[in-house]
């Protein structure tokens, strides 16, 4: 596999999230011309989202499209290279560190990890078979498609109420089905939800199967229940999942420290296990997972890479 331009980086970027590339406008800034991988899904979690309120700077909101282009533009204004490229191996047994992608291999000097979090799905068959018919992990996106629907959300933690209750301002009902009888959502987030007079509850229940109507869109679900295994059908228009997420490490197994659930362990800022190699955005924080701490981490992340080729010389 060849190296495309012969030449040791300064920084490579993994990631295209507000991380990664909050990141790349640093470090460009700072004359490291990082080369930014974008990966499959340029943009990242964000472009599955509608609109973003949050972000502070944007009173009328943006969508979450607009917003990564217009990130993805100010990155490359300052020279920062971006390239529709999955990263599918790394060795940072030794440096420079090599990074390979399914069309070339790259050296650098250090590396900066943003690959962000994947919503976890259930692993049927029926729920890939139906995902965008009527099955989905992202109530922010999909909620408006189920005015006065009937809606399922699976999860007990805080982002299922959150998604549940948000889901209550379009469906006519919203049902949490959950596998146990405690949630391990926060307490004022479960008040919130239980005082809903939209939202219904199936706990005790995980879901079998998802079952399709004639018009290849969810129509029911078979609920088993977890302390009986005793099944039925219960009808809904849509599911959405909100069981947790996962972190994008697949590649970094065995060469960064993870921690048991597989994010990025990280110390004094953003610095990983092996030095040279920086962590930012929802790879490393499972707690807050916004766009605004994600990008507050890819420019600490930036600044920690840009102190350690200093003293590296
Ligand atoms: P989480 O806290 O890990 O909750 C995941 C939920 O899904 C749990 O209730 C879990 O059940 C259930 N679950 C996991 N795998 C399952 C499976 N295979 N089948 C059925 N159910 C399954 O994830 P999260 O709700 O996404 O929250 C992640 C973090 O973000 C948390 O720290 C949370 O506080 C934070 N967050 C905060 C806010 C907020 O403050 N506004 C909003 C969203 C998220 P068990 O309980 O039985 O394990």
């Amino acid at each position: 596999m060849s190296t495309p331009d012969n030449k040791v980086h300064e920084v490579l970027i993994i990631g295209s999230g507000p991380a990664g590339y909050t990141a790349a406008i640093y470090t460009a800034r700072a004359n490291l011309e990082p080369v930014l991988f974008q990966g499959m899904q340029p943009g990242g979690q964000l472009t599955l989202t509608t609109d973003v309120e949050n972000f502070p700077g944007y009173p009328e909101g943006v969508t979450g499209q607009e917003m990564m282009e217009d990130l993805r533009r100010q990155a490359e204004r300052f020279g920062t290279e971006t390239r529709f490229e999955q990263v599918t191996a790394v060795d940072l047994s030794q440096r420079p560190f090599t990074v390979k992608t399914d069309f070339a291999e790259f050296k650098t000097k250090s590396l900066i990890v943003s690959t962000g979090a994947t919503a976890r799905l259930l692993g049927l068959e029926s729920e890939s078979r139906l995902m965008g018919r009527g099955v989905s992990a992202c109530a922010t996106c999909d909620g408006a498609f189920f005015k006065e629907k009937d809606v399922l959300v699976v999860g007990g933690g805080d982002s299922a109420l959150e998604e549940a209750t948000f889901l209550t301002r379009f469906a006519s009902k919203v049902t949490i089905v959950h596998r146990r009888e405690g949630l391990r959502a926060s307490k004022i987030m479960a008040e919130r939800a239980r005082s809903n007079e939209k939202i219904a509850w199936e706990l005790n229940q995980t879901i079998a199967d998802i079952l399709a109507g004639e018009d290849g869109k969810v129509r029911a679900v078979v609920l088993e229940d977890t302390r009986t295994g005793d099944k039925r059908e219960l009808a809904a228009d849509g599911v959405f999942m909100a069981i947790g997420h996962r972190p994008n490490t697949k590649v970094f197994a065995g060469a960064l420290e993870l921690d048991e659930v597989g994010y990025i362990t990280v110390h004094d800022g953003t610095h990983t296990s092996v030095e040279g190699v920086f962590a930012c955005g929802d790879v490393m924080d499972s707690k807050y997972r916004q766009a605004i701490t994600a990008a507050g981490s890819g420019c600490a992340a930036a600044l920690d890479c840009e102190r350690w080729l200093e003293a590296e010389g």
